[in-house]
């Protein structure tokens, strides 16, 4: 989608900080972080939220979902969580899927 800032960050025409890449997902440090460490991970593919999934998306999400583990190693996190917003209503912003990877000493109970 022409007019999605993930998909630019995807095509590389606007800047991310990324810490993992590979031919489905991409990840990067999200640019207003709310804990020490803040990550996005995304589908390269346009879609919406969980809410556009189709049974066409499984290995994506496979492959999504096992790629969250993988970063946080990387990145030597001790725990972390892991969200992503639904909707206006569950907060979502930004109208590419993402999990956001938060980590860090201020992370506060939930
Ligand atoms: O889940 P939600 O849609 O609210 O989160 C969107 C996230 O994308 C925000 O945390 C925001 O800081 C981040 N963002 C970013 N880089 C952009 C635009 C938004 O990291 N260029």
């Amino acid at each position: 989608m022409t007019d999605c800032i993930f998909c630019k960050i995807v095509a590389g025409s606007i800047p991310a900080k990324v810490v993992y890449e590979d031919d489905l997902v991409i990840a990067f440090h999200d640019i207003a972080p709310k804990a020490d460490t803040h990550l996005l991970v995304i589908p390269k593919e346009h879609v919406v939220n969980l809410d556009d999934l189709r049974a066409e998306h499984g290995n994506l999400m496979q492959h999504l979902l096992f790629s969250i583990p993988k970063i946080a190693q990387q990145q030597q996190l001790d725990g972390y969580r892991t969200i992503t917003n639904t909707g206006e209503g569950g907060g979502q912003e930004v109208f590419h899927m993402h999990f956001h990877i938060l980590a860090g000493a201020k992370l506060p109970g939930f």
